[in-house]
């Protein structure tokens, strides 16, 4: 079915930061899969857990023990603080188990009506209950009704939430730590901790989708981490297999002991095969300091991008949390992924105006200049031709 609309391109073989298409050609790819290769393709550590894994067992249903899973979620808790996970195939499902807990949650407190509140710009997947949680008209119109039991304020606001403190049907606040698709919006500082306090003081679930910005993207494991807080609920996606699908929902505290046996499930999640891959890209993650890297690469390709691009007026912002950057523009600019197609550059554009780059995070600084410089040009001759 036509859900998207691709580039008239076939890749078939990747490594690194690149990728060769059908005819041999090669291409910069400052996109990873939508921040999913974050270790770059076809990763030697990553390639070798899944194939040995294959070779031993790939699935047997959470029906029984399941090695691997509890290794992953070992790691997972470890890494983040958080208490327990359930594991899912992708990150729309992640949040489904994080909804759903928020309304465990509040039914237990006998909560006839029990509401989440959502973010303005939010993007949360494309299920039907994630759908409801986005904050984009674009992605639920046509399949309204939409579900009940979610209300909706201004992102980075943290007194449009406190406004809503006292409401008693209110259960969680799900949030993510800067937004991706909504066009890379870095909220102010003490946004994160804010609501912390905010769910603290109301008994609220702190519940942050971390699927774009989890496992390093950001220059911390976790995008939460810069603020020193630890969620009640954390999603995650993405990254977390550098490919192969796997998603899953960490809880905390009383999150934690919500489900069981029946409440929840999944016929894929937590196979041994994707646990394989995740406990991998955990293993590298640490071995090569891999949040660090992004940091210092993250803040090196923005600078760049500022020095070459900051004296145009057309150019509104350049924003990144580490390899998550934004360059936002005057005008439209969706054409500039066709632009930089053309010279095997590939990018990303979100928000209409704004031009998205999830670089591997394993980019050298050789490579990241390449980018830079290709880039810079392209849209000073883009926004020439806008004037
Ligand atoms: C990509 C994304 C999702 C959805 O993940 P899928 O694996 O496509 O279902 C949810 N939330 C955020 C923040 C994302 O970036």
């Amino acid at each position: 079915m036509t859900t998207y609309a691709p580039l008239p391109v076939t890749f078939e073989r990747g490594e690194g930061v690149w990728l060769w298409d059908t005819k041999g050609e090669r291409y910069l790819d400052a996109v990873a899969g939508v921040a999913v290769c974050n270790l770059g393709h076809a990763h030697p550590a990553v390639t070798e857990a899944i194939c040995t894994q294959s070779k031993q067992l790939m699935h047997t249903s959470n029906l029984y023990g399941i090695a691997n899973q509890e290794r992953l979620g070992d790691a997972l808790t470890s890494l983040s603080g958080m208490d327990s996970v359930f594991f899912s195939n992708s990150g729309a499902e992640a949040n489904e188990a994080a909804i759903k807990l928020a309304r465990l949650y509040g039914s237990k407190r006998n909560i006839s009506n029990p509401t989440t509140v959502v973010m303005e710009q939010s993007f949360h997947g494309r299920t039907m209950a994630t759908l409801t949680a986005t904050g984009n008209r674009k992605v639920q119109a046509g399949f309204e009704p939409l579900l009940k039991g979610f209300v909706r304020i201004p992102y980075g606001d943290l007194d449009a939430l406190e406004a809503l403190s006292g409401n008693p049907d209110i259960v969680a606040v799900l949030v993510e730590p800067v937004q991706g698709e909504g066009g890379v919006n870095i909220p102010p500082s003490g946004y994160l901790s804010g609501i912390r306090a905010l769910c603290d003081s109301n008994e609220w679930l702190m519940m942050t989708d971390e699927i774009q910005t989890g496992m390093g993207r950001t220059g911390r494991n976790f995008a939460c981490q810069h603020e020193g807080v630890l969620p009640d609920v954390m999603t995650l996606a993405k990254g977390l297999g550098n490919g192969m699908p796997i998603g899953a929902c960490l809880a905390r505290g009383e999150a934690a002991e919500l489900f069981a046996p029946g409440s929840h499930g999944s016929t894929f999640g937590g196979n041994p095969l994707a646990c394989a891959a995740g406990l991998a890209v955990i293993d590298v993650m640490k071995s090569e300091s891999i949040a660090e890297s992004a940091e210092k690469l993250g803040e090196y390709i923005s600078n760049k991008l500022f020095d070459a691009l900051d004296s145009d007026d057309a150019v509104i912002a350049i924003r990144n949390l580490g390899c998550m950057i934004g360059i936002e523009l005057a005008h439209p600019c969706t054409e500039l992924v066709r632009m930089a197609f053309e010279q095997k550059l590939l990018i990303n554009v979100t928000a209409e105006r704004v031009v998205r780059l999830l670089p591997p995070l394993t980019m050298t600084y050789s490579e990241a200049d390449q980018l830079c410089d290709t880039l810079a040009s392209l849209i000073q001759q883009f926004l020439a031709s806008q004037a």
